[in-house]
């Protein structure tokens, strides 16, 4: 059997190393239309920050490693077309400008997204930069450390905007950070967090302006010089663009169904909409746990859990893929959050109805200084008030305590319930946490509060 796997990330990679986990000999033919393979953008924040020194070590594996497993890797090489009636597909190789035809017996598509650019006057200046893959990271780098960049702006504060202002206030940077929503992580964390947040963003010379919407990029001799809101103007050496992605199905238009988004439509098996077709990654939706229905959520780990999901299928097997909560988490300066699930902010947006419960605690008994790391910490829960059904939490603490997410979204994802939660068996010992862990505790509360 021949397989053609498309994109080298995260989706395309955990499908060529499912694949060769199960039956090494399959024929695999794996296409980059990059220079690089498997670059993690999940690791930028580090090597712009200098904790990663070389760039071209944020990545999965080499072109050689992989071709040493019997894949035969092509970088630099672009799948432009499908015909799935004769399942071929038109390869462009951009070296030597040449086309040809490959024949696949299945084929996996992990074509990702790029960063979406906002439709405003000025988008093509100079110094207007994205967050995505090697070639910004190479960029942005050098940017860091440029002197004749004192004012960076950046433009949506989701995760990779909050990462991208907290890499540019430690270079010393001034940065402001403009989002169209009236919080920072608005689409993460719910107000008691980002106010904590925000005051942490501005002790570290970050401006914040919330609530605005750009409306062009200025400048002078090509480079922009400043960013223009409904409400305000900013002097922009550099503007880093971080407000979404767009998915990078253009060219799938008239072969494969596709959303209104331009996301591929596959099945709980992955399947597209003609056969022997796969699709997995950020160009398409999840099933969502916390209300059963499919959902554009971009994480790697989504794209991971595809990619293994389709391998087993393409081998034959009968693997649904399982719901996922949107688990993740991020460092802002000192503070340690993550969150899954359905939050008080997104529960209306998903037709849910929720009810939220707030407490705060330490992370370990009151006797523990807080030089031996006892913090204050932030937990919320969401769930459903009717059934009791646990849909979401988010945690936040100056001590890493974001693993209790993942417990959280087990509870989801396995539909338990507060009561089950309640007294659920965690751990003790005052180095880590206390007799009642925080879930232990929102959830005894929660029901408490209920009768
Ligand atoms: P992509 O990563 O978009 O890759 C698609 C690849 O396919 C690209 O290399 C592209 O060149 C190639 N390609 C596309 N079309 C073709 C074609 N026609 N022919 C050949 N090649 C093609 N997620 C997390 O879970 N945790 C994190 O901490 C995290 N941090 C992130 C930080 C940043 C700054 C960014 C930008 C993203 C982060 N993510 C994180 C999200 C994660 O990177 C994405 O969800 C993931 O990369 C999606 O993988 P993918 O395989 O769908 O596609």
């Amino acid at each position: 059997m021949k397989v053609i796997v498309i994109g080298s990330s995260h989706g395309g990679f955990e499908t060529v190393r499912g694949i060769l986990a199960e039956k090494p000999d399959t024929e695999i033919q794996w296409y980059e239309r990059g220079d690089f393979i498997s670059f993690l953008s999940c690791g930028m924040q580090l090597y712009l920050e200098g904790v990663v020194k070389d760039v071209n070590s944020v990545r999965y594996a080499t072109a050689e490693q992989m071709r040493a497993k019997g894949v035969s890797v092509f970088v630099h090489q672009e799948v432009t077309s499908i015909n799935p009636d004769e399942h071929t597909v038109v390869v462009h190789n951009l070296d030597d400008d040449s086309t040809r035809e490959e024949k696949y017996d299945k084929l996996v598509l992990s074509a990702g997204a790029v960063p979406a650019q906002i439709p405003v006057p000025g988008g093509d200046l100079a110094n207007v930069y994205a967050m995505r893959g090697r070639d910004w990271a190479i960029k942005l780098k050098e940017k860091t450390v440029d002197p004749t960049v004192q004012n960076v702006t950046v433009v949506g504060a989701g995760y990779i905007g909050i990462e991208a202002a907290e890499v540019f206030s430690k270079a010393g940077k001034h940065v402001t950070l403009i989002d169209i929503l009236p919080r920072p992580l608005a689409l993460y964390l719910d107000q008691e967090f980002t106010d904590i947040l925000s005051d942490t963003l501005k002790d570290h010379n970050i401006y914040l302006a919330p609530g605005q919407t750009v409306k062009s990029f200025t400048g002078e001799n090509g480079q922009v010089s400043t960013v223009k809101t409904d409400q305000a103007e900013y002097p922009s050496d550099l503007v880093i663009e971080t407000a979404g992605i767009k998915p990078n199905t253009d060219w799938l238009k008239g072969t494969l169904d596709l959303t209104d988004k331009g996301l591929v439509k596959v099945n709980d098996h992955l399947e597209t909409s003609q056969p022997d077709i796969y699709a997995v990654g950020d160009s398409t939706k999840v099933p969502f746990a916390p209300t059963g229905k499919t959902l554009q959520i971009a994480l790697a780990t989504n794209a991971r859990r595809q990619g293994r999901i389709a391998a087993k299928n393409v081998l034959g097997d009968d693997m649904k893929m399982p719901a996922v909560s949107g688990s993740s988490a991020l460092s802002v300066f000192d503070y340690h959050f993550a969150s899954t699930g359905i939050k008080e902010g997104t529960s209306a947006a998903n037709g849910i109805l929720s009810q939220s419960i707030f407490v705060t605690d330490t992370t370990q008994p009151p006797f523990v200084p807080g030089k031996a790391g006892n913090q204050k910490v932030y937990f919320k829960l969401t769930f459903d008030p009717g059934n009791h059904r646990i849909l979401g939490a988010q945690i936040m603490s100056k001590r890493d305590v974001t693993a209790n997410i993942n417990a959280i979204s087990l509870a989801v994802q396995t539909k338990m319930t507060l009561d089950d939660l309640a007294y659920a068996d965690f751990f003790f010992q005052p180095g880590f946490d206390r007799p009642w862990n925080i879930m232990n505790v929102a959830a005894q509360k929660a029901l408490h509060d209920l009768t």
